[in-house]
């Protein structure tokens, strides 16, 4: 029977298992052959389809070019590369991979320059290129709105941002939205050791065009699921939330840092750990490619809990599109996704 069972087996998605530590890793992922594969089986889990004749089946192999599968019904080639952000890369997969282990699981992720250092890649212009293409990665489409079980705390904060050249004082910072769900759980935080009360949920965090009820409203409505109940200051800029349907919990703080602490403390330690992130490993980033950085920060802290499975998420979801060229990085061309 146990042919039968592995036959059953088959029809079932079947996702590879993924590293748990670097030394699995290592022994996992040890040469390019060993990457491709693993590739193959996280883009099409439940077996090889041709994207022409859409039939299933195990393709044939060239050796003399790796990446490529030939559909054993029509012939038709396709690169295991083709569509995803790994497109016509020259880069080896062994580095794409190297790259998403570290940017998903290290807690600060990793910045390009040290990414070009650490994987020996030759120009910095591609490495930066792998890590905006896996960070247009990290944004899973048709995602949950958040607050549907826990309440919220939101805030409105300044993230930046490289001083304009030589004008002084004259900064790049944006304002930034941050929503986060508090949880109620009683015992020992087993990040900081401490008893704790609550813990934070998900989060969510957008780029605002301007600091005005008019984004606040399109933010909550996209990110934050109806009837939420939410916590905020008392600006005018959530003067609508009530109207929009949410249980809107106003108070009055002007700038008292210690009943900010009180009323928003899980809003007040995301931003500050994002902060500390954005100035300590990128030396503040530039405002068209914010949303990039944020959605990075977003990717690792909502899987904070499940940091070794992310990896094999992030090359999943690098598998269901291209993402940025470099032209479009550096025209200005790409949008990075906000919902
Ligand atoms: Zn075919």
């Amino acid at each position: 029977m146990p042919q039968i069972a592995q036959n059953e087996n088959r029809r079932t998605n079947i996702l590879p298992g993924f590293p748990n530590n670097l030394l699995d890793f290592q022994r996992m992922f040890s040469n390019e052959a060993a990457c491709l594969q693993y590739l193959e089986s996280v883009r099409w889990p439940n077996g090889f389809i041709c994207e022409k004749c859409e039939s299933i089946g195990d393709p044939f192999r060239l050796t003399k070019r790796p990446r490529v599968l030939v559909c054993r019904f029509c012939r038709h080639e396709i690169s295991v590369t083709a569509g995803t952000i790994m497109h016509r890369t020259k880069t080896p997969i062994q580095v794409w991979f190297w790259a998403a282990y570290l940017v998903a699981t290290q807690t600060p992720g990793i910045s390009a320059l040290e990414a070009q250092k650490k994987l020996g890649i030759a120009r910095y212009e591609t490495a930066y290129q792998v890590m905006q293409k896996l960070r247009s990665a990290m944004m899973r489409p048709g995602r949950d709105q958040i607050g549907d079980k826990w309440p919220l705390e939101m805030d409105i904060t300044y993230i930046g941002g490289k001083h304009k050249g030589g004008v002084q004082g004259k900064t790049n910072k944006a304002p930034v939205i941050v929503g986060v769900e508090v949880r109620r759980k009683e015992g020992i935080n087993p990040q900081t050791g401490k008893r704790q009360r609550t813990l934070a949920g998900r989060m969510r965090l957008r780029k605002l065009p301007n600091k005005s009820a008019t984004s606040v409203d399109k933010f909550v409505k996209d990110c934050i699921a109806h009837g939420a109940t939410i916590t905020t200051d008392d600006g005018t800029e959530y003067a609508n939330l009530n109207a929009l349907g949410y249980a809107h919990r106003p108070i009055a703080m002007r700038g008292d840092r210690a009943k900010m602490d009180l009323w928003l403390p899980m809003v007040s330690t995301v931003t500050a750990n994002l902060k500390a992130w954005i100035d300590g490993t990128f030396h503040g980033v530039r405002k068209p490619h914010m949303q990039a950085y944020l959605n990075e920060f977003m990717f690792r802290f909502n899987r904070r809990f499940y940091r070794p499975v992310s990896f094999r998420t992030l090359l999943w979801l690098g598998t269901q599109h291209t993402g940025p060229t470099y032209r479009e990085l550096y025209d200005g061309d790409w949008v990075h996704p906000e919902t």
